[in-house]
């Protein structure tokens, strides 16, 4: 367990007399909270876009700081009384400036999706008010009238984004065609080295150069390596693109400084957007961080996308970029890259295929084809030896993105309850034990299933004892009696 973990009696008296008082009001709602605890406890959680936030993160989130709106900026308010709301934004975006070496921060985005909303939205705005509204002979945006929204849509011309394809690792907001960025945007997508499985910039400088883009997204969600942000920076200069890095999964090895020099997109990138809930650790939600000159672009997240701040939120982003500020952090920070590796190795070991043969970073994404399952098949047998993972794409996935060939397995999970690399080989034995003593089903009709399974009499069991030891050995929010 790390620093911010741990916990003692104080906060066993407070969320016990704080789930007493729930009951009284609506005993399902502290029944089901009191259980998440437990099933967190009790799990191998493999998935890598979540982790454990310290309880004093948590305890943030709880307060009458929820209670109060303040649509706008700090000092810069539409509803009155907002002091307390402009400390807790000053502070917030102060740490994630310091922290993240980034001239500007924006902390109010509910979630990772709204964080990148904010970004497009800025992005096009700041395009538009240049030398859009120069043209026009408009001051500012809230001149325009429809026809010259109309006119700048149709003589800009350009609303064309570049993004990572989803089954290489992207994300949907990254153009992918059902999200809203596949469809305000003109869209193309790069993927990754058809047989190394590796990002390949002459592929992604290609794309760029014959599509143009307006903006130019780097980041994912499910490539296992690190990229190289000075790169992908000079392909956006070199066509005029703005670069957007989302570095909402690994926000977190960036922040702990895992990832330096190239690997670090804040000094590249125009725009980056983050979650703070992932590697990073902190409660649900998103932020994000400018250069100067899209500062004043992104300040207007509200109104152009969102409403009012989540203010106990923001409150509790603040307590977690000031734990990610100390050093202990970097200490975790590496420790989720180091266990990732030997969980890769302990795979690789024991006869697995990984995508890229390995990782970098904070997630494996193995290949499950090689034990005759699918992706679908593999997560509900972990799920029922007490493993969480989630299944997901593998490039040109030939089970598509409902059943999938792969698996996505992250450590900053584990790592906070204080696994170390030996944990994660015994970890990786026990994923091949259970994938290997998993058969696929068939229909009623006896043809082969990509959802049914059987899973050989005795290994969740045995699969949950052990993992039990080690989660006995590195238990969650030690100390924390409900
Ligand atoms: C998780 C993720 C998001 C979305 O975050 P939410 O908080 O779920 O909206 C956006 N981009 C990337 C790359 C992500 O991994």
């Amino acid at each position: 367990m790390t620093d911010a973990h741990v916990t003692n009696a104080r906060a066993s008296e407070i969320y016990r007399n704080a789930l007493d008082v729930i009951a009284g009001i609506e005993p399902r709602i502290a029944d089901a909270t009191r259980q998440e605890l437990d099933d967190q406890r009790a799990s191998l959680k493999l998935i890598a876009s979540e982790n454990y936030a310290s309880l004093p993160v948590l305890m943030t989130m709880g307060t009458w700081m929820s209670d109060k709106y303040a649509e706008g900026t700090v000092g810069h308010r539409f509803y009155a009384g907002c002091q307390n709301v402009d400390t807790v934004e000053q502070v917030a975006a102060e740490h994630a400036r310091e922290l993240f070496g980034a001239p500007y921060a924006y902390v109010q985005p509910h979630s990772g999706i709204d964080a990148n909303l904010v970004a497009y939205w800025a992005i096009l705005a700041q395009r538009i008010e240049g030398p859009g509204l120069e043209k026009l002979g408009a001051k500012n945006v809230n001149e325009l009238t429809e026809a010259d929204w109309e006119t700048l849509r149709a003589e800009l011309g350009n609303q064309r984004l570049l993004g990572m394809s989803l089954d290489a690792g992207g994300h949907l907001t990254h153009g992918f065609r059902p999200n809203i960025s596949g469809k305000m945007f003109y869209q193309r997508q790069y993927g990754t080295d058809p047989a190394s499985g590796l990002l390949d910039y002459d592929q992604v400088a290609a794309a760029a150069r014959e599509f143009k883009p307006l903006i130019m997204v780097a980041g994912y969600s499910a490539y296992p390596r690190r990229v190289n942000f000075a790169k992908m920076r000079e392909i956006a200069d070199e066509v005029g693109a703005t670069l957007m890095v989302d570095m909402a999964h690994f926000a977190g090895l960036v922040a702990g400084k895992v990832f330096t020099g190239d690997e670090n997109p804040v000094p590249f990138a125009h725009v980056t957007t983050t979650t703070t809930h992932k590697s990073l650790r902190g409660p649900r939600g998103g932020v994000v961080l400018a250069q100067e000159e899209f500062a004043s672009s992104v300040d207007r997240g509200c109104p152009m996308v969102l409403g009012g701040p989540l203010s106990h939120v923001m409150a509790a982003k603040a307590v977690a970029l000031a734990e990610a500020r100390q050093p202990a952090f970097g200490a975790y920070a590496q420790q989720v890259a180091d266990n990732a590796k030997a969980f890769a190795d302990g795979l690789m070991r024991r006869g697995a295929k990984l995508v890229t043969d390995g990782t970098d970073n904070h997630l494996v994404l193995l290949d499950v084809s090689s034990f005759g399952l699918t992706g679908r098949q593999a997560e509900s047998a972990l799920l029922d030896a007490g493993v969480v993972t989630n299944r997901n794409s593998v490039p040109a996935d030939p089970n598509g993105a409902w059943y999938t060939s792969g698996i996505r397995f992250g450590t900053p999970a584990l790592t906070s309850r204080g696994f170390t690399a030996d944990n994660f080989d015994v970890v990786a034995d026990l994923v091949v034990n259970v994938l290997k003593n998993t058969e696929p089903g068939t229909t009623k009709a006896g043809a082969p299933s990509k959802a049914s399974y059987s899973l050989a009499e005795g290994i969740a069991d045995r699969t949950k004892s052990a993992a039990a030891e080690m989660l006995d050995a590195h238990p969650l929010y030690p100390g924390l009696e409900l």
